[in-house]
Order: structure tokens, then sequence, then C-alpha cells
């Protein structure tokens, strides 16, 4: 099996870290990615306990707290007054939250930016194999017999491996030639991101690290990211209006200016001083989660295999923990078919919950709760995503 060529479509967040756990594990990997240079939004990530033992087990624990800003405080508020409801000195430390015992206090919860963490798998990746990466392929078809797979792109290249993994993000493609048009639902929600310079507010704006503040049908996330000196900013509001779902849309801040107009000082705050150029809006939707994301010798990774929504800061996580237990399960596998089947078994029942998890925070932080998605959120635990460790749970 350590003979094999893996190709990966998609070098987001999941597909470099797949293709790390993948190389550390002695498998051949080549990463094609559509767009002509690497790159990331400008944008927040949140990384939870789960997603910094998936980053530790690939040996980058102490480049990423370098890059990252670790918060000592965070507020739940009042969206209309800013008066704090709940005050933490362990965000996002579900077990330290509640006073209990954590079996693993050295996995910590950090914020970053997204280009960083980006830059950083890819120049892992490049380190490990200087050709690995393939950019301006954009994945068109694929093709699969007993003896390999043939992938096909728009710009005419092909390449054959012995298994392919789509890590092509929420809209994947190779989902589709799996599994045919996705069904999506509008959920009703659009979303605005922006980054603040912290220097450009007044003093006293900011008082702890992150907030999120809970209104009746909208809200505001915010935490500092790049040593505490920016403001990763995101604001959720119900419409009516069909949005684009990319995130990298350009919003006319007017918008968002007159949507929360009547919120609090902090908040309105935050919103004069996003630059009009960082500003951008998209539209939240809902896929049903799959039961299986393999058909023969290609397979799912990532928001590819489980689009989900932000309310819980774990789609990079989860997209993490994929790749590093598919590389354990090819590794502890006697042929492809069993590799693959142990990588869905061990993964799909814990993404679906995250996926309906935050399906279920993100209607409930708006009032807007259904009961049939309650009743499917019960099984989720928060303290069991923050403990589940990729590199050593069972495959
Ligand atoms: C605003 C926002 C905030 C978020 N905050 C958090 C957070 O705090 N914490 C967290 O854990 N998650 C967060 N997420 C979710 C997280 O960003 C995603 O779950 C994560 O990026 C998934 O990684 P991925 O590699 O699967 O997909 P992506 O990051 O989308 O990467 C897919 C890659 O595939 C490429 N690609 C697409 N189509 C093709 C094709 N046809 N051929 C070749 N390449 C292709 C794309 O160019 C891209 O490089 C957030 C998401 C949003 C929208």
């Amino acid at each position: 099996m350590k003979d094999l060529h893996v190709v990966l479509i998609g070098a987001g967040i999941g597909g470099l870290t797949a293709a790390i756990a993948l190389q550390r594990a002695g498998f051949k990997v080549s990463v094609h990615e559509q767009a002509e240079e690497l790159g990331e939004v400008g944008a927040g990530l949140t990384l939870a306990k789960n997603a910094n033992k998936a980053m530790r087990s690939l040996g980058l624990t102490a480049k990423l707290s370098k890059i990252g800003f670790r918060p000592e405080s965070s507020g739940r508020k009042d969206l209309m007054t800013g008066v704090i409801h709940l005050l933490s000195s362990a965000p996002g430390d579900v077990r330290q939250d509640k006073g209990e015992t954590d079996p693993d206090p050295d996995a910590r919860f950090w914020m970053h930016h997204r280009a960083d963490i980006h830059a950083l798998l890819a120049e892992t990746v490049r380190a490990n194999d200087p050709d690995a990466i393939h950019l301006g392929h954009c994945f068109q078809s694929f093709t699969q017999d007993a003896n390999g797979v043939e992938v096909t792109f728009t710009n005419g290249d092909t390449v054959t491996g012995d298994l392919a993994i789509g890590c092509d993000g929420n809209r994947s493609a190779v989902r589709q030639s799996l599994f045919g048009e996705d069904k999506v639902d509008f959920l009703g929600y659009v979303a605005w991101r922006g980054l603040v310079p912290v220097d450009a507010l007044p003093d006293g704006t900011i008082d702890t690290d992150t907030s999120v503040f809970d209104g009746k049908y909208r809200s505001v996330v915010r935490y500092k990211i790049r040593g505490g000196k920016t403001i990763n900013f995101a604001a959720y509001a119900q419409k009516s209006d069909w949005v684009d779902e990319g995130w990298s849309v350009p919003a006319k801040k007017d918008e968002l200016v007159e949507e929360f107009a009547d919120t609090c000082e902090e908040v309105q705050q935050m919103i004069k001083h996003i630059p009009a150029e960082t500003c951008f809006r998209w539209g939240m939707f809902g896929r049903e989660p799959m039961a299986t994301w393999t058909v023969g010798r290609v397979s799912l990774l990532g928001d590819a295999a489980h689009p989900m929504l932000p309310f819980l800061g774990q789609g990079a996580g989860m997209s993490m923990e994929d790749g590093v237990v598919l590389a354990r399960c090819l590794d502890a596998a006697n042929s492809i078919e069993e590799g693959l089947h142990r990588y869905e078994a061990a993964r799909v029942e814990r993404t679906t919950l995250v996926t309906i998890g935050a399906r279920y925070n993100g209607l409930h932080m708006h009032g807007t709760i259904e009961k049939a998605l309650e009743e499917r959120a019960k099984e989720f635990d928060p303290i069991k995503i923050n403990d589940y460790d990729p590199s050593t749970v069972p495959v």
C-alpha cells in the first residue's frame, strides 16, 4: 500500500492537511488546485482543541502558536445593548467552562487569519515534496477501473493515480460527479464579514478577546487575530432575498450599516471601521449530510464531504480531522477499498452530528429553531467534539 499515489483535488485547508498526513505516512501525493495562485480569503478562523490535535499530530503546533492568537476572555452579549450576560476566561474550552478537568490541557483553542494557516500548510507540503502542488488544475471529470483512477482537468491535463479524493469545497464538482446534482435549501440568512484594525477603533471599544452578540433574527461574532491587532468580524441577519453562496462576493458596506443601525455601540464602531474593500457577504445554504462519500476508488474530504454552516466554527477542524484519519486508515489497510471503508466508518457519524449541531446552533442563536432539528440535535455533545483526537481515535 505504501507505493500508492493519492490524487487530491483542491488545495484548501482540508486538501493540504490531508496531503501532509499522507506524506508523513509515506504515500505519494499530488494536489491539484483550480486557482492559478495559492491563497486564502482575508478572514479569521478559530481552531478548537480537536483541530489543534490534528495539527499537533502533524508536528505543526509550535509554528501555529507563533502565528495565532490565544484568547483569554470571551463575552456573550446582547446585540442591542452590548451588556454581557455570560463571561468566560476560557473561550472555546468547553470542559473548563463547566469546571471539569480537561483530559488534554495541552491542546489549546486558537484564533488565526485563514491565509496564515493556509500558507503554513502549503509550505509544509512543499517542504516534503516541492512538486506536490499543481496550480491552474480545475477538476472536470474522472474515470476509474480495477487498476486506478484517471482525472481530467479543464485545461486538458490528466493525472492517473491509485485513488482520488475530492477536497474541492462545499460546492464540490467531484461530489456532483459521484452523486449527482446537490439538493440545497437557502436558509434565509445572509452573512457579512470584514477585518477591523484594532488601532482604528476608539479607545475602550473592545473589552473581551472574543464576543458573540445575540439578537432576534440577527447576530454578530467578533474575535481578535494576528497578535490581537486585527478583529475578525462576522454578522448574520435573516433575509428573504436569495444571495450567492460564495464567500467572496464584495458587499456594499451601506447595506451592513443599515441592517445593524439600531445595535450597540461596539457593533456600530466595528462596522464603521471595516475597510470597505474587506467587506463581503454570502448566503447560508443547507445540505443534508450524506450517508456515504465513496464510489470505488474516489472519495470526498472536508466541505466536499460534509458542507456545514459556520455556527460552530468547526468546518476547517472537521476537514483537518478527515485528513489525519484518512492517512491512518490507508496506512492500516490491506487494500484501497478497505482503507476508504475504514475512513468513512470513522468519519461519517461524527461529521453528520457536527453538521446538524452547526445548523441547530445557528437557528438557536437567532431564535428561529425548528422542532424537527431540535430532536436531531439532541445527540450533539460539545465536549465530545473537543475531546476527539484524530491521531488516536480507533480506525
Ligand atoms: C465565513 C466563514 C467562517 C468560518 N469560520 C470557521 C472557523 O472559525 N473554524 C472552522 O473550523 N471552520 C470555519 N469555517 C469553515 C471552513 O472555512 C471550511 O470548512 C474549510 O475551509 C473547509 O476546507 P476545505 O479544504 O474542505 O474546503 P475549501 O477551504 O473551500 O477548499 C477547497 C479548495 O478546492 C478548490 N477547488 C474548488 N473547486 C475545484 C475544482 N473544480 N478543481 C480543483 N480545485 C477546486 C478551491 O479553490 C479551494 O482551494 C468558516 C467558513 C466560513 C464561510
